[in-house]
C-alpha cells in the first residue's frame, strides 16, 4: 500500500510540474514515504536524515519532506529531530504534498501537517504507475479490527471503502492502457463493503473483474480469516481472471495468542478456510505472515504454530519476529520471550517452512507453466542470461529464452509458456524451450519506456508520464 502511495506522490509531483532527478544529478527534492509497521523503520528514517544533514547544508535550497506512517505517528517530533526537514504530511493527506512544499519554500520555514482522518481517498489523485504490465487499485483504506500488535488502526484510521463503480473504473482505465494484472488492495480486503452495508461486496466486485475485457490476473491482498466467506471462495474459483493464490496473515497457530492478539478466529477455523478454498481450487498457493515471539508465547504455543503450518503447507510465510510497537496494547503486556528463544523459534519455523516450501514446489517440476514476465525479479538473470515471471499462482519462475526466439524478442509485460525444470524453496526454473511467447501492449509500452499514468478516479483518462528514469528518491517501506 505504501508503494502504491508512493506511485500517486509521484504523479502529484509530476502535475505539479516537478520532474524525476537522473542518478547523475543531485535532486531539488526528496521524499521519503515511510513505514512504521517495524521499529526499525524509526532508526532507519533519522539515520538516513542524519545523512542528509550535510547536503542540506552545502544547498539549502534542496527540500526533504516525510510522508507516511511514521510521519503520521511522529508528527512534530520529525523536525524536531532532524529540523533541516521541510516538510512532513500524514496518512491522511498525500494530496498536500506540493502545497506544503510550496509553503516551506516561500516561509523559509518547516510545514507539519498532519490530520486524523482521511482528507481525500488517494486514489482521487493522479498516480504514475511503475509498472506497465501490472497495476495496484485500492479499494479500502484504514482498518476496523484492533490487533494488539498492530500500529495500523491508529495511522490510517477506520475502514473507508471506496464504491465499486469506481475501483472498477480505475481498472478499466489501467487494463485500456495494456495492463493484464491488477492486485486489489485493502488492510482487510473481506471487510470490503462494511461502509455501504454490503457483506459481499468483496466477492460481488471480484466477479465483476472477471468481466473486464482484457484483464488477464487478478490478485488481492490482504484478507482476514474472521471476514472471509464462502462466497469469496466461490467467486475466486469461478472467476477465470482471478488467480489461484491467496495470501491469507495467520501470525500465530495457538488459539490462546490469537487470543491475546485480538484476532477473532481460531486455528481450526483458518485450517477450514484453507480446506475449501483448496477443494474449490486445487492448485491455489496459500501463503501467510507470522508472528514469533509475541508476548506470553510459551514453547507450547509456538509448538501450535508448527503444528498449523505442517497441516497448512503454505507455498511460503514471510515470517516476522515481535517488534513492539509504542502505542499498541502488546506493547504494554508482559512475558515477552527473551531475545535468543525467539531466535531459535524462528529459525525453526523458517527451516520448517523452507522444507514445505521446497516439496510443494518440487512437486510442480515438469509442469507448463503460464508466466507473466517481470521486470527486476531475478537478482542474477545478468549472469545466468535467464528472465524471471510469475505463474498465475503467485510463484516466481526464472526461465531461459531459448527456442524460435530472436534476442531481446521476450520484453517484461509478454506472456510465455514454459515448462518448470527444476525446484528452489523460494522459486522455480524453467530451463526448456519455450512453449509460446505471447507480445503484448504492456511489453511495448515497457520497450518504449512508457509507464501508464493515470488521472485521479474521477475517470479521467488514462495518460503516459515521460520515459522512466533512475529515480533517486527513497520510496516504500524503510524496514
Ligand atoms: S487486520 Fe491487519 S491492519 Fe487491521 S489491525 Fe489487524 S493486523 Fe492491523
Amino acid at each position: 500500500m505504501n508503494v502504491h502511495d508512493s506511485e500517486r506522490l509521484s504523479g502529484l509531483l509530476e502535475d505539479a510540474g516537478y520532474v524525476r532527478a537522473s542518478r547523475d544529478v543531485d535532486p531539488d527534492l526528496l521524499v521519503f514515504n515511510t513505514c512504521a509497521v517495524r521499529e526499525n523503520a524509526d532508526n532507519r528514517l533519522y539515520g538516513t536524515l542524519g545523512h542528509l544533514r550535510p547536503a542540506k547544508q552545502h544547498n539549502p535550497d534542496m527540500q526533504i519532506a516525510v510522508g507516511g506512517c511514521l510521519a503520521q505517528k511522529d508528527r512534530g517530533e520529525i523536525v524536531r529531530r532532524a529540523p533541516w526537514v521541510d516538510v512532513v504530511f500524514g496518512t491522511h493527506n498525500l494530496g498536500s504534498l506540493p502545497t506544503l512544499l510550496e509553503r516551506a519554500r516561500h516561509n523559509r520555514e518547516a510545514e507539519v501537517e498532519i490530520l486524523e482522518s482521511l482528507e481525500t481517498f488517494p486514489s482521487t489523485l493522479p498516480a504514475r504507475r511503475e509498472s506497465t504490465y501490472s497495476g495496484w487499485v485500492s479499494i479500502s483504506v484504514g482498518c476496523n479490527n484492533t490487533c494488539t500488535f498492530c500500529i495500523v488502526p491508529s495511522l490510517r484510521g477506520k475502514e473507508k471503502d471506496r464504491r465499486p463503480g469506481e475501483v472498477l473504473s480505475e481498472v478499466q482505465a489501467l487494463v485500456s492502457e495494456g495492463v493484464l494484472e491488477v492486485t486489489l488492495l485493502g488492510q482487510n480486503v473481506n471487510a470490503y463493503g462494511v461502509e455501504f452495508g454490503d457483506r459481499y461486496a468483496f466477492g460481488k466486485l471480484l466477479r465483476s473483474c472477471g468481466e473486464i475485457e482484457g484483464l488477464e490476473r487478478v490478485r488481492f491482498t490482504s484478507p482476514h480469516p474472521r471476514d472471509f466467506t464462502d462466497d469469496v471462495i466461490e467467486a475466486m474459483a469461478e472467476t477465470p481472471n482471478v488467480c489461484p493464490q491467496l495470501h491469507m496473515p495467520l501470525q500465530s497457530g495457538s488459539d490462546r495468542i490469537l487470543k491475546s492478539m485480538r484476532r477473532s478466529y481460531r486455528s481450526e477455523r483458518y485450517l477450514n478456510i484453507l480446506s475449501k478454498v483448496r477443494e474449490a481450487m486445487p492448485d491455489a498457493a496459500i501463503t501467510t505472515d507470522i508472528i514469533v515471539g509475541f508476548p506470553g508465547e510459551t514453547e507450547e504455543d509456538f509448538q501450535a504454530t508448527l503444528d498449523v503450518v505442517r497441516r497448512a503447507r503454505f507455498s511460503s510465510a514471510f515470517t516476522f519476529q515481535y517488534s513492539r510497537r509504542e502505542g499498541t496494547p502488546a506493547a504494554e503486556m508482559d512475558g515477552q520471550p527473551p531475545k535468543e528463544v525467539v531466535q531459535e523459534r524462528y529459525e525453526r519455523l523458517v527451516a520448517l517452512q523452507n522444507e514445505i516450501s521446497w516439496e510443494l514446489n518440487t512437486e510442480l517440476v515438469g509442469r507448463d507453466v503460464e508466466l507473466l514476465v517481470a521486470e527486476g525479479e531475478g537478482r542474477k538473470n545478468a549472469e545466468t542470461r535467464r528472465m524471471s515471471g510469475r505463474a498465475r499462482d503467485g510463484r516466481l519462475v526464472h526461465f531461459t529464452p531459448v527456442g524460435d526466439l530472436v534476442e531481446g524478442e521476450v520484453r517484461p509485460g509478454d506472456i510465455v509458456h514454459t515448462t518448470v525444470t527444476r525446484a528452489a524453496p523460494h522459486h522455480l526454473i524453467a530451463d526448456g524451450e519455450i512453449l509460446a511467447h505471447r507480445r503484448t501492449v504492456a511489453g511495448d509500452h515497457w520497450e518504449r519506456g512508457q509507464r501508464p499514468k493515470t488521472s485521479g478516479v474521477g475517470l479521467g483518462l488514462p495518460s503516459f508520464g515521460a520515459p522512466a528514469t533512475e529515480s533517486t528518491s527513497e520510496q516504500g517501506c524503510a524496514c
